[in-house]
């Protein structure tokens, strides 16, 4: 796909200084798989994790994913951007948020927003930030696509972030079971996929671990397997 090209620029897109000014903010961000339908270990560790930060969160709020809103350069859901404790407070009650629609959800709609996202090809980044009060455990877990959010963007357009976090698992797929239906090259935001005369062309270098190609192989020809 032309926007995972670096360098390529959307008509209305993120300036440079826009970009940079959002990562100067952010201390990591973490691409998390999140695939509930594959119960393989290497999965569930970090399923469990993320899990886990929504089961211990105290406040949990949702507030509409303000890049998909501004750029629209795809119909994915809106109402997706988590915030936990003290962001979660944050969203419910400071002004410059109130525009984003914010409201208390519970774990079980968290967790709720998680599978539809992942449903929908969303990537899901977990942020830390840098005047988070809880150091080193993500405040905001967010549901991302390539084309419009500014983080994936300014990493897969621009290879501005060290910021971006591989998750600790890649892709594999057995060849003697794909189909080329090309499938997964569509679900991939990092283009580590691509069809080619030959069939499907993987490249592991590329893969994030983002998960989002295993669950929608119509032959089950791919797993996710967690990096020793
Ligand atoms: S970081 Fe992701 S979910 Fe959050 S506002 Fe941007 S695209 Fe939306
Ligand atoms: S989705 Fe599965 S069958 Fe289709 S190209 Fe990808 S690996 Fe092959
Ligand atoms: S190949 Fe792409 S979609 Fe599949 S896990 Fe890797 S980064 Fe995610």
């Amino acid at each position: 796909m032309a926007h995972k090209q670096q360098g390529y620029r959307f008509e209305n897109d993120w300036s440079l200084k826009e970009m940079k000014d959002d990562l100067d903010g952010l201390n990591s961000a973490l691409v998390v798989p999140i695939n509930v339908e594959v119960k393989a270990d290497h999965m569930v560790l970090n399923y469990d994790n993320i899990k886990q930060y929504v089961e211990e969160a105290k406040t949990i709020s949702v507030i509409d994913c303000g890049c998909r809103t501004k750029m629209k350069h795809c119909d994915r859901p809106i109402e997706v951007c988590l915030g936990l404790n003290d962001k979660a407070e944050k969203f419910l009650t400071e002004p410059i948020y109130k525009e984003k629609r914010p409201h208390r959800i519970s774990k079980e709609e968290a967790i709720d927003i998680l599978k539809k996202t992942n449903e929908a090809g969303l990537v899901h980044m977990a942020y830390v930030h840098k005047d988070g009060e809880n150091e080193g455990k993500p405040d905001v877990i967010c549901s991302c696509c390539s084309c419009c959010c500014e983080i994936l963007g300014a990493t897969l357009r621009y290879g501005l972030s060290p910021h971006v976090l591989k998750a600790s698992a890649k892709s594999e797929t057995e060849e003697s079971k794909c189909t080329s239906c090309g499938v997964c090259v569509e679900r991939c935001h990092f283009g580590a996929r691509k069809m080619a005369n030959e069939g499907l062309e993987y490249d592991k270098n590329l893969c994030f671990g983002c998960g989002l190609c295993v669950n929608t192989c119509p032959t089950q020809a791919i797993t996710l397997k967690q990096l020793k």
